[in-house]
């Protein structure tokens, strides 16, 4: 089953090694790591390998394992594979372990957003665990499920009034620093269950469930002096996404929009120092071996030093991802975006969320008409080749909010005609979910269908009018559920315990009919009433009572976003004494701040770099890919591949900017799948060829003066087939390739001798079959002609090692 599963791919044997983990039998502690989505949508978050590079730390004698959602594929295999009269198989297996939850002492799970409840309670049915803590306590020796994560203060459905949850713990608040201690508390095999909590309920951010009878308890979440230490060792991963690194660079944002639960959950905003950012970007890229790094911030262009760390971490990535930036800051700093256009920058993401100034202002986000006009005045340039406009829909927008959209979109496609034809641009629509703890907790719902429609097809007709694409980012259905769960209490958690009978479940797109079937729930549990559905007043408090919060804050913020008073901007100018900074240390950067304009010479020198990466001259070298790395994608060799070299030299990170297999990974040539090993070429790209070659050298890679060119390859493949099927598999596309020969019995397989005039076709020259161990070894000479997808493709999943090139 494990074989046919799709993801335990992601921990080929290379990463599984590198996880370090002892024998299962010896390991101190077991801990597992849960994402409650599936892995190729995670594949591009950190939270999970922030969780195990801290336990790690922390547990050095720890198993320590991950767990995904099972996509629908995997599902399918695990529901079909059940043997009979046993339960079901648990979805949230550990990928090294290949076991469930109920075999581990502590589950840490991650929460990135609110629909990911909806998957919650499979964890505990799939592998047979009772669905309270309160259940939980009396039994012995079940694991501690913690849930954490981005929205770990918006999970409110989880707990009942009196202190009983789904979960025995919620960590709410950052994290660095204190979940190694953390799990090693809670994975003490020495002590109880109800032991280990009780003492972690002392740490901070940290509360226990069941809450003793008649206590009252509350706690705050765990905020950091400064912006977290950045996480430097993350575990590699098997994906697409494994040459890339992530470097936070900010926490917190100083905009603090009336909607924002990032913005008021992390405040208040702080920044690592530019020189620690670089220290950090370089032991990164020799830990990672990536290619790109993706400068993680709520907004990258308030790092006061942002325009010179474009310049720096372009000389040790070869690409620096920037996503999303302050239109403000933007709009002061022309020179900023000459500095991303010359560091290749051509697509901008613009939140401009609000359809109209009163709108803006309702959602406090400080964009003054004319920044947006002086934004549009540097963006509409030839070289950009795309903008992305971001709105919200909060249904509360009137026919003149409507109008000034269409209005703002033709002047906006005039002055596209006039001075960057050809720009596209995109403007993706969600809605507005109100969130505890922010000031739009207090903001009536909007839970009607038609009214939002309208307001969407209004803006899509505006779009329509100057040829720009619009997007519905969202399915109604999935926004009700996110409402409902953000701002539902645990009158909702027998629902989310009835998940898994129901079918239910979130994985990009929810199964059918979960909306109607939560509406029927909270209905019944009295919570869709008029308190829920209008304005709330001062007296209203989220879910999670016993999270602090700042309700005198978020009621002053929200009476002025309803009195549509703009938010004035702190970053850099005078405190207006808003109340969202905890001490006076955060008033004095924040108000201190300076936003550097880049000089002409910086941006120059940025173009400078750009220009040179992108001309550098491959070194192509000889590499033979070892067996722990079957199943690995392009971008996990090239990695490994870096890491290797930049093991020999201090510095190396500056001279080797990638590595990538040359090859095969394109297909074009014997058509060989993903994740083949053995022998290949890679070419190695960085600013001095002296240098690459130094390093290859130093790792006994003999250098290529140009791409070999393969008239034969000897392959060993091993196939999870049985051996009439193998047979079968390779008849067919021996007939299919028009290639005939001889099929001889041998003492244990077959062997196939192409006749001479087949041959010449140089497709296949020989392969012996050896049959037994519940595999087929297939040893086989292929001709340049070939396309080995054409036979593996169809069936059987494979191992393909390249033995030998260019007979
Ligand atoms: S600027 Fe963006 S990240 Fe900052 S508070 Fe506003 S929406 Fe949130
Ligand atoms: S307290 Fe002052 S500095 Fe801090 S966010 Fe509010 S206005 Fe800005």
């Amino acid at each position: 089953v494990a074989a046919a599963l799709g993801a335990p791919r992601a921990l080929v044997p290379d990463a599984a090694l590198a996880l370090r983990n002892p024998s299962w039998e010896g390991a101190a502690a077991r801990i597992l790591i849960v994402r409650l989505s599936p892995f190729r949508d995670v594949d591009r978050s950190s939270s999970h390998l922030l969780l195990f590079s801290e336990t790690r730390a922390a547990l050095p004698e720890a198993f320590i394992d991950f767990a995904f959602l099972p996509d629908r594929r995997d599902r399918e295999i695990l529901a079909t594979s059940a043997e009979p009269g046993e339960g079901p198989r648990p979805w949230f297996y550990g990928l090294a372990s290949l076991r469930g939850p109920d075999h581990f002492d502590l589950v840490l799970v991650s929460c990135a957003f609110g629909l990911e409840l909806i998957n919650l309670a499979w964890l505990f049915t799939t592998s047979g665990l009772p669905l309270r803590a309160s259940q939980r306590r009396g039994a012995a020796a079940l694991p501690l499920v913690i849930l954490g994560g981005s929205a770990a203060a918006a999970t409110g459905p989880l707990v009942v009034d009196a202190g009983d949850s789904m979960i025995d713990g919620l960590f709410v608040g950052e994290g660095e620093g204190l979940i190694g201690p953390l799990a090693a508390l809670l994975s003490r095999r020495d002590r109880t269950p109800a032991s280990r909590l009780e003492e972690a309920r002392a740490l901070p951010g940290f509360m226990a469930f069941p809450f003793p009878p008649g206590e009252s308890p509350s706690v705050a979440p765990r905020r950091l002096p400064s912006s977290p230490p950045p996480l430097l060792t993350p575990p590699a991963l098997n994906s697409d996404e494994a040459a890339t690194a992530r470097l936070q660079i900010t926490a917190g944002c100083p905009g603090l929009c009336s909607f924002c639960f990032e913005g008021w959950d992390r405040r208040p905003y702080r920044e690592l120092p530019y020189a620690e950012v670089l220290v950090a970007a370089r032991a990164l890229k020799r830990a990672t071996g990536a290619v790109c790094l993706e400068v993680y911030s709520f907004n990258f262009n308030t790092h006061e030093d942002i325009a010179p760390l474009i310049f720096e971490l372009g000389r040790i990535f070869r690409r620096v991802n920037l996503m999303s930036q302050r239109l403000d800051i933007l709009a002061g700093l022309p020179s900023l975006v000459a500095a991303e256009l010359a560091a290749d920058k051509r697509s901008f993401t613009l939140g401009i969320e609000g359809i109209s100034a009163r709108m803006r202002a309702f959602y406090r986000k400080g964009l003054a008409e004319e920044e947006l006009e002086r934004l549009f005045d540097l963006l509409l340039v030839r070289g950009i080749k795309e903008l992305k406009l971001f709105y919200i829909i909060a249904g509360l927008e009137t026919a003149e909010d409507c109008e000034d959209f269409a209005s703002f979109m033709l002047a906006l496609g005039a002055r596209r005609d006039n001075q960057a034809p050809g720009l596209r641009i995109l403007v993706s629509a969600g809605f507005l979910v109100r969130l505890p703890r922010t000031p739009l907790q207090y903001a009536p719902l909007a839970l009607d269908e038609e009214p939002l429609r309208k307001i969407a097809r209004r803006m899509e007709a505006s779009c329509a009018a100057i040829q720009a694409e619009f997007r519905l980012a969202v399915h109604f259905d999935e926004y009700c559920v996110d409402q409902v769960l953000a701002l539902g209490d645990g009158r909702l958690l027998p629902w989310l315990e009835a998940t898994p009978s129901q079918g239910q479940v979130y994985d990009g797109g929810l199964s059918r009919g979960v909306w109607p079937s939560l509406k029927a729930a909270a209905r019944e549990a009295a919570l869709l009433d008029p308190v829920f559905l209008g304005e709330k007043d001062e007296t209203y408090r989220p879910p999670l009572f016993f999270l602090e919060s700042d309700p005198d804050l978020l009621w002053r913020e929200y009476r002025a976003a309803r009195a549509g008073k703009d938010r004035e901007a702190c970053l850099g100018e005078a405190c207006c004494g808003c109340g969202a900074c905890p001490d006076a240390d955060s008033i004095t950067f924040i108000t201190g701040h300076k936003s550097k304009a880049p000089e002409a010479a910086l941006v120059e020198k940025i173009a400078k770099l750009t220009a040179a990466k992108a001309g550098f001259e491959p070194l192509l070298v000889s590499v033979d890919l070892p067996p722990e790395l079957a199943g690995a994608t392009p971008a996990y060799m090239g990695a490994w591949l870096t890491r290797r070299l930049l093991a020999h030299a201090a510095d190396a990170e500056l001279f080797l900017f990638e590595s990538r297999e040359a090859l095969f990974s394109d297909g074009s040539l014997l058509g060989l799948p993903q994740g083949f090993t053995g022998r290949t070429v890679f070419a190695l790209y960085g600013p001095r060829p002296d240098r690459l070659l130094a390093l290859a050298r130093a790792e006994g890679l003999e250098p290529l003066s140009s791409l070999p060119r393969v008239r034969k390859a000897r392959l060993a493949l091993v196939l999870s087939q049985d051996d009439d099927e193998a047979l079968a598999g390779f008849r067919g596309f021996l007939a299919r390739a028009h290639v005939t020969g001889t099929e001889y019995a041998e003492k244990t397989g077959r062997r196939f001798v192409v006749s001479a005039r087949d041959e010449k076709k140089a497709i296949v020259h020989e392969a012996s079959f050896a049959f037994g161990g519940g595999s087929v070894a297939v040893d086989l000479v292929l001709g340049f002609k070939a396309r080995l997808s054409d036979w593996l493709e169809a069936g059987p999943s494979a191992s393909v090692r390249v033995l030998e090139l260019g007979l």
